[in-house]
């Protein structure tokens, strides 16, 4: 039973990836008092193994090329894969502030980029951004960074349990367990926050959590391994819906197809596949040893694909690819996870493909190639793109794993939480992967962290001064 405020806050933000440590940052910009909250023992959610690429259009870096983008572009991609069902005005800001939002990562957090630009499936031009050492604790180091030199600090072992309301059904607060540790049910305290401004929610999407994702979409079982952290899950969403929050999309579920069933999580297969394979390689169904997809598809027409097959499909790509995508790709190797064959023929009987049908695929595709015009899928022929025809040739088994959830709860373009009568709930803002609506049915590759920052930074900003 609650009976007074352990403490007083302006803002407690829950949830310290990159969208809570974005609010974090700009709410203390504002002078107010803020308290950062976060379940695990160490900060930085999903955000910290990410592979930290950033989506983002009209840069110079893509000038300097002579890519030729635009939001508008942007935002026409991200509406096609998300199938039209996107909130519009959510993705007009997020591509909108996209190039504004890298150049915030490089100048104000102080994040350095690896001299590339990338293109992922359903992107229409290369338009991705990669932190050196390809990991998002490139820009978790530096928004702790900075939040430290502001004076603030994420408080770890803090579980945000539910929101109190007052009697007229105002948010003035939070019961939050303090010291929680995941394996001692015993361990720690609750304790009450009072809040004198606003709330952020930030804390993440819920593609851990097998019950919730299964009720969403019956496919996702516990058998279908997923990407994310073991904490990755949706307490703090339904104490949202508890108070009236909008749920939007929950069963738009994304998984990964460069997922390997040959490693756990995310692995280092992923990025084997996705850097490599499927701009400059194929995949192919080892049953009947043809090409299944546009390999540069979204992520949902691939991984629908694969799944559709029914048994993992095998990603082909030859030496020659892997030097112009310019990846180390001894990890994959040295783990067993890519294989490595002198021909196709090996490779084939290796994966168990018939070695002629394989060659029929690879000469077609080839021509394919030559002629800038893939006749079965009509995937994008990128201009470095070259025959599969360079020893040796590379093999690696691909099975799509959960990945991102698109669902989440409904908000505006300021970051206010919508509830059941469209209205906004007042004090209440989320942003990152617990909001629903920005993505659709699928979210392309980068946008993810581009969409966290964007609308981390402004549910800060607003739930400080509002
Ligand atoms: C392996 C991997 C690679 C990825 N690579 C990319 C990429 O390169 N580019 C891209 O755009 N996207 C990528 N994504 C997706 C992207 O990283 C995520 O969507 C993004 O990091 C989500 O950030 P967030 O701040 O919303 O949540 P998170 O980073 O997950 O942070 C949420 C935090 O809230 C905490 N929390 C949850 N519940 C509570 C509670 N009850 N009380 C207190 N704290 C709580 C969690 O412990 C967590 O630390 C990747 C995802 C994965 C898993």
């Amino acid at each position: 039973m609650f009976l007074s405020w352990d403490e007083t806050v302006d803002v407690v933000v829950i949830g310290s990836g990159f969208a809570g440590l974005a609010a974090a940052i700009e709410a203390y910009n504002t002078g107010v008092s803020v308290i950062v909250l976060e379940k695990m023992n160490a900060p930085g959610g999903n955000s910290i193994i990410s592979d930290g690429g950033i989506a983002a259009a009209g840069t110079e870096m893509q000038k300097k090329r002579g890519i030729k983008d635009s939001a508008e572009l942007m935002y026409r991609d991200m509406l096609k894969a998300g199938l039209f069902l996107n909130h519009p005005e959510l993705v007009r800001k997020v591509t909108k502030q996209s190039n504004e939002i890298l150049q915030w990562t490089i100048n104000y957090l102080g994040v350095e980029f690896m001299d590339r630009v990338d293109i992922f499936g359903g992107h229409s031009v290369p338009r991705c951004y990669t932190p050196l050492g390809v990991s998002g604790s490139a820009i978790i180091k530096q928004q702790l960074a900075k939040l430290e030199e502001m004076g603030g600090k994420v408080r770890t072992q803090s579980y945000f349990k539910t929101f109190i309301k007052d009697s007229k059904e105002k948010l003035i607060g939070l019961l939050v367990r303090n010291k929680f540790d995941y394996k001692d049910a015993e361990c720690g305290t609750d304790i009450y926050i009072g809040i004198k401004k606003g709330i952020v929610l930030a804390t993440g999407g819920f593609g851990s959590d097998v019950n919730f994702r299964s009720a969403q979409d019956p496919r996702l079982t516990g058998k279908i391994d997923t990407t994310n952290k073991p904490f990755a899950t949706a307490e703090a969403l339904k104490e949202a819906f508890k108070i009236n929050a909008m749920p939007v999309q929950l069963s738009h579920i994304q998984l990964g197809p460069w997922g390997t069933p040959d490693e756990n999580g995310y692995g280092a297969g992923a990025r084997f596949s996705d850097y490599i394979v499927f701009p400059y390689g194929i995949i192919v169904d080892p049953k009947s040893g043809r090409r299944i997809v546009n390999e540069l598809a979204d992520r949902k027409i691939m991984s629908d694909a694969i799944l559709n097959i029914g048994h993992p499909c095998i990603g082909i790509t030859d030496t020659k690819a892997v030097d112009t995508a310019g990846w180390d790709i001894n990890p994959c190797l040295e783990r067993g996870i890519v294989k490595k064959f002198t021909t196709p023929e090996e490779l084939a009987t290796y994966y168990g493909i018939s070695s002629a049908e394989l060659k029929i695929t690879i000469e077609k595709y080839n021509s394919y190639i030559e002629n800038n015009l893939d006749e079965d899928f009509g995937k994008h022929i990128l201009t470095e793109a070259t025959p599969i025809s360079s020893p040796p040739y590379y093999g690696i088994r691909t099975w799509p794993k959960v990945h991102h959830t698109m669902g989440g709860v409904q908000i505006n373009t300021r970051a206010q939480v919508i509830d059941f009568n469209q209205e906004p709930i007042p004090r209440l803002y989320a942003a990152g992967e617990v909001t629903g609506g920005i993505h659709g049915a699928c979210r392309l590759g980068s946008c993810a962290i581009t969409e966290c920052l964007v609308f981390g930074r402004t549910a800060g900003i607003n739930a400080a001064t509002d």
